[in-house]
């Protein structure tokens, strides 16, 4: 937290920042040695007033914010039933315990997820249950403080909303769903977090999270076609805003530019070349990603996941596939129908939407697509399955699509492919230790070690089968391991996505 911000919430300013060790990476995941307090200082910035108020949350700490932080909780103990359940059920049986990435990498006991619960329990428990009304912290009851809202800032910052914890839990208690009530209390109180803010800001105003109007959209993806055709000599085209096409891709906007993400745009865009489809893009809905989820704000997620709605409504595009990003594919799978839906302009005969993989996989599966897989005999492969749609999602028709359909492309069109340890991968997978809102340069040094699980696991597989490339299927996975990835002397090369190899592989004009 910016130390002047901290001062005008009075709220204490955190310690001074020491230099932050990269953890060593010696072969193994470790179950971590408690270290109390190594995570305390991890303060991601908070929102300033005018960031607050364009999503009409309040500027700053609100004067009475302990009585508007209950009511709050309250009104979402209502309309979430499930809070309410995984504040009641757990058992304190430790299981979820060492499941962590971000405990794993910190040793703090405080990023133990059943403690990371705690802090919103014992509020729950104080104003909301008949003993800790009456035995109060004897049953782990405590009044709201400035104190705890610290910690509450700072520890409901420091999840990604991965939901692995929830794999081990035996109720199932889902510590995400907690941390998006506690950010959705904290917004509701003026202690909006400036990242994620910040971005959906931009997406009502300008249409995506990087800012880029359509203008400049529109000059991007000449520049990718222009890059393509010198690379390849084939007239591969990014349509933007055509009326009535077969298909409208919505895509995270980082797929427009950044690297590695546009190589799978160009991917996309040879795909549907190669399949002889009339696709576009659209300026209105130019961003997949929809931070309103990571601040537990169904109305915010929904002003953003509206955007999609009104291209449809414009460009009247007879299907919606969605290109590679974790959380978007969540909202777009799990929350869409019901946020922006029901798609009854869409042709019901594919699903809506469709994962891009999804998309290719059928096309290759149907001896659509011209494949030279010797393109990437310089990678050996391994994947990483994103949490959002590793255990919030699912691709396909059929159980487990998630994990096999990506596979399934990659096999296609590489030769060599290896996964990593079971226990990092598929439905346990590790986060990249970026997502949930965290992609922000002051939690570096906390991302950096919420990597390290999964970073281990990559490591071992590079060192045991001479794995060279990981491929990735998130926006915020390839942001985030081409960043920490070099900490860990990985060059960021070695992160790339799934349809950065696709491109390559497409025979371009063999199937024309
Ligand atoms: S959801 Fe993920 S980041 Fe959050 S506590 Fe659980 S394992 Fe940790
Ligand atoms: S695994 Fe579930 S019940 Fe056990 S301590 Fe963790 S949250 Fe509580």
């Amino acid at each position: 937290m910016a130390e002047t911000t901290a001062v005008k919430t009075g709220m204490p300013a955190p310690p001074k920042k020491a230099e932050d060790e990269i953890p060593q990476l010696t072969g193994l995941i470790p179950k971590p040695k408690i270290v109390r307090g190594t995570a305390a200082h991890y303060k991601a910035y908070v929102a300033k007033p005018e960031i607050q108020e364009k999503l009409d949350f309040p500027g700053s700490l609100v004067d009475n914010w302990e009585e508007a932080a209950v009511r709050r909780l309250g009104e979402l103990l209502e309309k979430y039933k499930s809070l309410q359940v995984y504040l009641d059920i757990c058992v304190r049986c430790g299981s979820c315990t060492d499941k962590c990435h971000y405990f794993i990498g910190t040793k703090d006991p405080k990023n133990m997820p059943v403690a990371r619960q705690d802090l919103l329990r014992k509020v729950y428990r104080k104003y909301f249950t008949l003993e800790g009304k009456v035995l109060g912290s004897l049953v782990g009851a405590i009044g709201f403080d400035l104190e705890l809202l610290a910690e509450w800032y700072s520890y409901f910052h420091q999840c990604s909303q991965c939901r692995r914890c929830s794999l081990y839990c035996p109720y199932g208690i889902d510590t995400a769903e907690i941390s998006m009530a506690a950010r959705e209390i904290m917004d509701s109180i003026g202690m909006g977090q400036k990242y994620t803010n910040e971005i959906i800001g931009k997406v009502h105003e300008i249409g995506n999270n990087l800012g880029l109007n359509p203008k400049a959209l529109a000059n991007s993806l000449e520049n990718v076609e222009e890059e393509i055709e010198e690379d390849t000599g084939a007239p591969v085209k990014l349509p933007l805003d055509v009326e009535d096409a077969d298909i409208l891709l919505v895509t995270p906007s980082a797929d427009f530019f950044a690297l590695p993400h546009v190589e799978s745009l160009i991917g996309y865009a040879k795909v549907f070349h190669q399949a002889g489809v009339n696709w576009t893009l659209s300026s209105t809905a130019s961003e997949a990603g929809n931070f309103g989820m990571f601040i537990g704000s169904y109305d915010q997620m929904k002003k953003v996941a509206l955007r999609v709605r009104q291209a449809i409504l414009e460009l009247r595009p007879k299907r919606l596939v969605v290109g590679e990003c974790g959380h978007a594919w969540r909202i777009a799978y799990s929350f869409w129908n019901t946020l922006i839906g029901p798609f009854d302009m869409l042709d019901p005969k594919y699903p809506r939407p469709q994962h891009i993989c999804e998309f290719t996989l059928d096309l290759i599966n149907r001896g659509a697509l011209e494949l030279d897989k010797s393109a990437n005999d310089e990678f050996v492969v391994t994947f990483h399955d994103s949490c959002n749609v590793a255990r919030a999602s699912r691709m396909g028709d059929r159980p487990g699509g998630q994990f096999d359909i990506p596979r399934e492309v990659i096999k296609a069109v590489v030769n060599r492919y290896v996964d990593m340890e079971e226990d990092a991968i598929k439905e346990r997978t590790f986060c990249c230790g970026g997502g949930g809102g965290l992609l922000t340069d002051e939690l570096l040094d906390l991302r950096i070690k919420g990597a390290y699980p999964k970073v281990q696991a990559l490591r071992n597989i590079m060192d045991t089968h001479e794995v060279n490339f990981m491929a990735l299927i998130c926006a915020i996975c390839k942001a985030q391991f081409t960043k920490v990835l070099p900490k860990f002397n990985i060059p960021m090369t070695v992160a790339g996505g799934v349809h950065q190899l696709v491109g390559r592989a497409v025979v371009l004009g063999a199937k024309e």
